[in-house]
């Protein structure tokens, strides 16, 4: 059997289980027919894996797979290692990654997007999913960081806490909310340079502190139905959900008809609010936005009101989305 072998995506499952090693495999991982007994499936060994979904499957663990799991890489089968692209002949003995060729060149489009705007970025600076959704760039926060948050905006309870901003972008926070690391930052490619071309031409124009984009769902890995995260039409990777803008500059979630739970005060920034979506409206496409104040719905045509978005505006890109 030729090497290597990949284990692909079937349907919308994220792992396959490696039996009898006590692992999953992530959709994505490498592996090497070996011999095995194996009650069904074929026996396999794992040359490459990832932790895009969680947990990497370990390298040398050995188990037997369903066999409609696996398939050999073709000649278009393209991997990422150490940062460069090779075809299935360089991926078997070092850490690589399969990569469909539309995948690629999504992923390639959005870095030399964030280059234009931002700077360098290498390939292997961006994450992608085995379903062609491409993550928002972002850095991780560090430990320290995260617990100078905690006390600049006293988020002094695990509820405050989940609302914490961690991870940033170049022109952009990310918060997290009640979802799992990682499970909420995917989008479609043209999502994604949409996100960071809004991003980039907004903090040019409103450059203070108080006017930084924060962002929180976009999608999960992949257009499952049921959202996992939660939402009605985040599944297609063509919608963000971002934050309202405070009058106080600090990061966390502001009401438009509600105080702040922290202080019991108005912080929702509502002249801000509504000169972003007017300006996000003429300057990027925007087939959707969703949010409740009646005031910026007056000001802003296209903007409607739907249960639910009274503390965040619900953004889409590219052709008109379904109704909600
Ligand atoms: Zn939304």
């Amino acid at each position: 059997m030729p090497c290597p072998l990949v284990v692909a995506a079937t349907g919308f499952a994220l792992f396959v289980p490696l039996d009898g090693a006590g692992v999953d495999l992530p959709v994505g991982s490498v592996v090497r027919a070996t011999p095995m007994q194996c009650a069904r499936g074929i026996g396999v060994e794992v040359q490459a894996s990832h932790d895009t979904y969680g947990a990497a499957a370990p390298i040398g663990a050995r188990g037997c797979v369903a066999a409609e799991a696996v398939r050999p890489a073709d000649s278009d089968t393209r991997f990422l290692k150490d940062g460069a692209v090779v075809g299935p002949e360089g991926a078997c003995d070092a850490p690589s990654r399969p990569i469909p060729p539309a995948t690629l060149a999504g992923l390639t489009r959005v870095r030399d997007t964030y280059a234009e705007l931002f700077g360098p970025l290498r390939l292997d600076e961006l994450d992608w999913t085995d379903w062609g959704y491409v993550a928002l760039p972002l850095r991780a926060l560090g430990a320290a960081a995260i617990e100078a948050e905690w006390a600049r905006e006293g988020l002094s309870t695990p509820s405050r806490r989940e609302k914490a901003v961690v991870a940033a972008g170049p022109a952009y926070l990310h918060f997290l909310g009640a979802d799992a690391p990682g499970s909420d930052i995917w989008a479609t490619p043209a999502t994604i340079e949409h996100v960071l071309r809004l991003a980039h031409a907004w903090s040019t124009r409103c450059g203070t502190p108080d006017c930084m984009l924060q962002l929180g769902d976009l999608a999960w890995y992949n257009a499952r139905t049921p959202d996992p995260l939660g939402h009605r039409d985040h599944n297609e990777g063509t919608c963000v959900d971002i934050r309202l803008f405070r009058t106080d500059g600090g990061h966390y979630e502001a009401w438009w008809n509600r105080p702040d739970d922290r202080t019991g005060a108005h912080a929702y920034d509502r002249a801000r609010t509504t000169e972003f979506l007017a300006f996000a409206m003429a300057n990027a496409p925007v087939s959707e936005v969703l949010f409740n104040d009646p005031a910026v719905i007056a000001a802003v045509p296209g903007v409607r009101a739907v249960k639910g978005h009274d503390d965040h505006v619900h953004m889409c890109f590219g052709a008109k989305a379904t109704q909600p």
